[in-house]
């Protein structure tokens, strides 16, 4: 038995029912598990006790859409100022000579990123695998930081020859799909309290597969127990090309296929209108609202104050490296924020929200009822932030600074417990050494 207690805390923000803020809290965890949180908390027996005077103590914030192998491909030259379709056109050729080496490498600078800005949990989206690169190369990237990882077994099935975006040898024959998709979720999918690591399938976008391999992968999903992903609604070409080719708009065509309920998310849906925000909010259907790649790809605001009011589950993605260049978790809450308030007005979103939508709205959209809150019982996922330093100086409301000032790197950050980062320091790998592997890795792919 392992108990660490964080103590002292200026704040803790519980997100709990309540969205208590304990001023001077401690957070008591045991076994990968909180087992106290307030102002009277017993420091028996404890192996480790964090002094978090000081510090912010938040639940981790929890990514819920990225594409771990493209961080080697960031601020390409020919990609920097594309539309989304003509960035992807410049970007398959590179991804075509990716290894496996190369999917492990790339998850592990993202992952480390995102951990180091206070991150938690965090899905992927992988739709290419060229090479010989599987699933398992991310998974073992996240195991080496020691994320939670929700892992999302992608594809592409509409080629060039086929009227499709990416070339013919970056996509994958259906029936070697629907079979490597069960494959991953036998082996490696955990559907228990504290999973480490989960599987969901995820074709890339209604544009790169065919409706019947968009229908068979939910029911090869709901016959398996995982939850399904892919992009929706992200521009207005994806909702031209949809009424063009479909007859209907993307949420439509997502219910039609099956592809709405309470264990789907869908990234973006920036166009997502009145009549669909109402189907995501009745079905339970989730969004992975992703600000900063909407602004770097210029799609649109999506209109997150209207999803929330409406009651759809809302969580945040930093999404692919390549299309926003930075994964940086509490810069996202912030850019969140930001975005509503151009389009709604100042009063439209509070830190506090873009924080809330940061931790419980992501944990809820990957269905993760055992995170994204400090109470008794929820998995020890907590990031510890020194709000003492330059960053937050003159800050009169710590908790706000979080989003309003900034960024913020995280000081500590645990998972399961387990300490992930410990005084601005991995803990799982030397960063130098990976760094230095990436620019290995960088340099292959640009000759
Ligand atoms: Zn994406």
């Amino acid at each position: 038995m392992t108990r660490t207690l964080i103590e002292n805390a200026e704040i803790v923000v519980t997100m709990d029912a309540e969205r208590r803020e304990i001023a001077g809290g401690s957070v008591l965890m045991e076994d990968g598990i909180i087992v106290a949180v307030g102002t009277d908390v017993a420091a028996e027996a404890v192996d480790e006790v964090l002094d978090a005077s000081g510090c912010v103590v938040t639940p981790g914030l929890v990514n819920t859409h990225h594409h771990l192998f493209q961080t080697l491909v960031r601020a390409v030259p020919g990609g920097q100022d594309a539309l989304l379709f003509g960035w992807l056109k410049t970007l398959y050729p590179i991804f075509l000579k990716m290894t496996p080496e190369d999917f492990f490498v790339s998850a592990q600078v993202g992952l480390a990123e995102l951990a180091l800005s206070g991150c938690t949990m965090s899905s992927d989206h992988q739709y290419i695998f060229p090479n010989g690169a599987k699933l398992e190369d991310t998974v073992a990237a996240a195991e080496s930081i020691g994320v939670r990882f929700h892992a999302t077994r992608g594809s592409m099935s509409v080629g060039e020859s086929s009227g499709g975006l990416p070339p013919d040898r970056l996509v994958e024959a259906e029936p070697d799909i629907l079979k490597d998709c069960e494959r991953v979720v036998d082996a490696l999918h955990d559907a228990g309290d504290g999973a480490m690591v989960r599987v969901a399938l995820a074709p890339c976008s209604p544009f790169s597969v065919s409706t019947g391999l968009m229908k068979e992968t939910a029911g090869l999903a709901r016959q398996k127990g995982v939850m399904l992903h892919t992009h929706l609604a992200e521009n207005d070409e994806d909702i031209d090309y949809s009424l063009e080719k479909f007859g209907c708009r993307p949420g439509d065509y997502a219910e039609s296929l099956g592809w709405t309920g309470d264990d789907v998310w869908h990234a973006h849906c920036v166009k997502l209108d009145r009549a669909e925000i109402d189907l995501f909010a009745r079905s339970g259907t989730g969004v992975a609202h992703c600000p900063c790649s909407n602004c770097r790809l210029g799609s649109g605001i999506a209109p997150v104050r209207q999803m929330r009011d409406a009651g759809v589950k809302v969580g945040l993605g930093v999404d692919g490296s390549a299309s926003n260049d930075s994964g940086h978790m509490l810069s996202e809450a912030r850019q969140a924020l930001l975005l509503q308030r151009v389009k709604n007005g100042a009063d439209a979103m509070s830190a506090r929200e873009a924080l809330e939508i940061a931790t419980l709205g992501g944990a809820r959209v990957l269905g993760r009822h055992d995170c994204g809150s400090i109470e008794v019982g929820k998995r020890a996922d907590i990031a510890v932030w020194n709000v003492s330093g330059l960053t937050a100086a003159g800050a009169w409301d710590p908790v706000a600074a979080l989003v309003l000032c900034g960024p913020f790197a995280v000081r500590d950050l645990f998972v399961e417990g387990r300490p992930v980062v410990s005084g601005g320091v991995l803990t799982g790998v030397e960063l130098g050494r990976v760094l230095e592997t990436a620019r290995t890795r960088v340099a292959r792919l640009m000759g």
